[in-house]
């Protein structure tokens, strides 16, 4: 990670008014998002919008030559092309043409992607952006930090300052009267600008129309005002019918801004008179710039789904954080960093997709249902195979990839750790190493792992001769085996016996996060092995990271590396796994397992992994089990948001990872519950270690071990 990026999250996270502005935004947001989808069936919305944006990027071709004949026979001038420096050419040779000094733009990031107001500039033009948000950012000298709303980083004292130097001084911090101030100094603009550039939401082959939409009403002015109109139009835009507008016009405003509709819609099919008579000039250029490229990469295609609404980056917990100037180039966020990747170049998102965490949640709300994260791991394989792996990392792996290397070291690891360990905790690290104790505590390794204690575990005859192989993963091997213990203890009340595969290792998620997908494949292989070698019903495992790796993962990690041959292995493996609360939700449910009557256990607060909960779907059955337990359940603000930990990223961006896991720590206080309660080892590891810093006596458990003892 290079040292100038670093600062730049540094930086970010230490601007009191960008953090303060998106964090207030992003829980608003989530509000009246919901609010704004009440009475809709957003599935059934977003199906629609994929399934139809999905049909366009594989017609590509076919639908810019119809958009292209629908539009000429109305009277408009259509150039497609790939190449940016094109663009920037024909808008040039066009301002020239017709004696063009000054330009009025709205809102286009097709045009921020080509640098064209630069371009226009060196040439003696005046460009003038007439977005309220990107106007401010123009005159700050800034680039937009967000695809919808471009200054939401700037306080109301800070565009004063700005209108101040660069427009008119005497302006004060009051939002009505700078925003009648800017509407004054955008007018004289409208009436001056000879040329207008826009960019469209929606481009409808069938018909050769335009489908512009904003709030402010500015790209009326810049459609009609000026005797010319210059629209930029990324391919992607292209839809074949005219219907195809509906479910994106539902969803855009209430996905951008979470508004019912969006002030202004404008449709434009052809040019219309100028106000003097005279014919107005309509230039559509097509786009391409690497989007058919995109189109034709079968993992990559889905990000043509993209409307542009920008609703990932307000629920991502890394982006309200450190906002869009971190991600460097003109997209930002999550999908911004996917098309940085595929417009600007692969090597470009090599710092910026670090920063996901692979939460999830930016697909759990995208319009487009675009896997993000996921596409975010394939660009880390694509750049791992394209800079080979750092030789650190290739040094953990091949000790991991080494199950008896890995666990003898591990073994020694708990007899070193003797003079740092307190209470189960690790709380301050030496030298370098400083850095991991800082905003939280770490677990001490185990004296004795899970896979040696289980051997001493004695359990009873089952009846049924039942049996099922726990998968345990690393953290509760090696540092939670009381875990693995309550697991093993509740599915013998079930009548189920119990067995431990000796040769599981690492699930590999590390490997897979870091892009090391052969690594991954080794892993899986191994674990294949060692799981499917007992006749057993079912494999549970009690992390939900290493659940999503044994019953998704492993197949998807064979798929990329088109290891086909060890498929169907996998497969029978994906069939098998199940998490640990609803394996014992079904069997409660089947009165195999009864909890004790009567109970009345207090309140207890439950904070959702992200990978149980997004990537599994379950959040409910643990809630369940512990109210049918006997608790009662104080649901914290924000209880499915992400902890931090997410895996090795507290470990690599702790300057990240400390303040979200803040968030999360004050959220379980105030829901005033002496237990926080979650199904992950590693959220365990994170939470407990930041209660723990900051001496609270709220104490935090995994539900295995909630629940072992209130079952009968
Ligand atoms: S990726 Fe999805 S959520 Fe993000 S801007 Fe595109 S459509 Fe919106």
């Amino acid at each position: 990670m290079e040292t100038k990026f670093r600062e730049s999250i540094n930086k970010a996270l230490h601007n009191p008014n960008l953090t303060g502005a998106l964090g207030r935004f992003s829980e608003a947001y989530r509000i009246s998002r919901q609010k704004a989808y009440e009475g809709y069936d957003f599935e059934a919305l977003r199906t629609q919008i994929a399934e139809r944006k999905s049909y366009a990027a594989s017609h590509l071709d076919e639908l810019a030559d119809l958009f292209t004949k629908n539009a000429e026979a109305c009277g408009t001038k259509v150039f497609r092309t790939n190449d940016p420096a094109k663009v920037r050419e024909y808008i040039l040779n066009l301002a020239r043409e017709n004696g063009v000094k000054s330009v009025v733009k709205s809102k286009s990031m097709a045009s921020e992607e080509i640098h064209l107001n630069k371009h226009l500039e060196a040439a003696g033009i005046e460009v003038g952006e007439t977005d309220l948000g990107e106007w401010i950012v123009q005159l700050a000298g800034q680039t937009p930090s967000h695809m919808v709303m471009p200054a939401i980083h700037m306080s109301k004292e800070e565009v004063t300052t700005v209108f101040n130097e660069q427009v008119e001084a005497g302006q004060k911090p009051d939002i009505p009267k700078l925003v009648k101030f800017a509407r004054g100094k955008l007018r004289a603009k409208f009436l001056k600008a000879e040329m207008g550039i826009t960019g469209a939401n929606i481009a409808v082959a069938e018909t050769g129309t335009l489908v512009i939409v904003t709030n402010e009403g500015n790209a009326r002015l810049v459609t009609t005002l000026p005797q010319i109109h210059v629209a930029i139009v990324g391919i992607e835009k292209l839809m074949e019918k005219f219907d195809d507008v509906v479910p994106v016009l539902t969803a855009l405003p209430k996905s951008a801004t979470a508004q019912l509709m969006t002030s202004y819609v404008s449709m434009i099919s052809g040019p219309v008179p100028n106000t003097d008579g005279t014919p107005k000039q309509l230039h559509i250029i097509l786009m391409d710039n690497r989007r058919t490229e995109m189109s034709q990469d079968p993992k990559f295609k889905q990000a043509m789904q993209c409307i542009r609404c920008a609703s990932c980056l307000n629920v991502c917990p890394v982006f309200r954080l450190v906002g869009g100037h971190v991600f460097g180039k003109i997209y930002t966020g999550g999908i911004g960093t996917i098309l940085t990747a595929w417009f600007d170049a692969l090597k470009s998102s090599d710092d910026i997709q670090s920063l996901c965490i692979q939460c999830g949640n930016c697909t759990e709300v995208c319009p487009g249902k675009i896997d993000i994260p996921g596409l975010i791991l394939e660009l880390r394989r694509r750049l791992a195979v394209e800079n080979g792996q750092p030789l650190a990392q290739k040094a953990i792996f091949s000790v991991v990839n080494n199950r008896r290397l890995f666990h003898s070291m591990l073994r020694a690891g708990s007899l070193m750790q003797k003079p740092l360990q307190k209470d189960g905790f690790i709380r301050h690290l030496p030298f370098f190493l400083s850095e991991m104790t800082e905003f939280r505590s770490l677990p001490a390794i185990a004296e004795a792992p899970f896979r040696d204690t289980f051997k001493k575990i004695q359990q009873p005859a089952c009846k049924n001769k039942e049996k099922i192989a726990f998968y345990a993963g690393c953290l509760i091997d090696f540092a939670y085996p009381e875990m693995g213990e309550s697991l093993v203890k509740i599915l013998n009340k079930a009548g189920i016996e119990v067995v431990f595969p000796e040769g599981q290792t690492c699930c590999g998620a590390p490997a897979r996060y870091s892009g090391a997908y052969e690594v991954a494949a080794q892993n899986a292989n191994d674990n294949i092995k060692a799981l499917l070698a007992d006749d057993v019903t079912y494999v549970v495992s009690a992390c939900p990271t290493c659940t999503v790796a044994l019953k998704q993962e492993f197949i998807s990690t064979f798929e990329s590396l088109g290891q086909t041959g060890s498929l169907p292995r996998a497969r029978e493996l994906a069939d098998k796994v199940i998490d640990f609360s609803s394996l014992v939700k079904k069997l409660v449910d089947e009165g195999r397992l009864k909890f004790k009557e009567g109970q009345q256990l207090g309140k207890i607060t439950y904070h959702d992994s992200c990978h149980l909960k997004r990537t599994l779907h379950v959040s409910q059955q643990p809630r369940e089990l512990l109210k049918q337990a006997g608790y009662e359940i104080a649901e914290m603000y924000e209880a499915d948001m992400c902890c931090g930990m997410g895996g090795s990223y507290s470990l690599k961006l702790p300057e990240i990872s400390a303040p979200i896991l803040e968030r999360k720590l004050t959220n379980i206080k105030n829901s005033r519950a002496p237990l926080a309660v979650m199904d992950c080892p590693g959220c365990v590891m994170q939470i407990r270690g930041g209660l723990d810093k900051q001496n609270s006596t709220i104490k935090v458990e995994h539900t295995v071990q909630r629940l072992a003892d209130e079952l009968e």
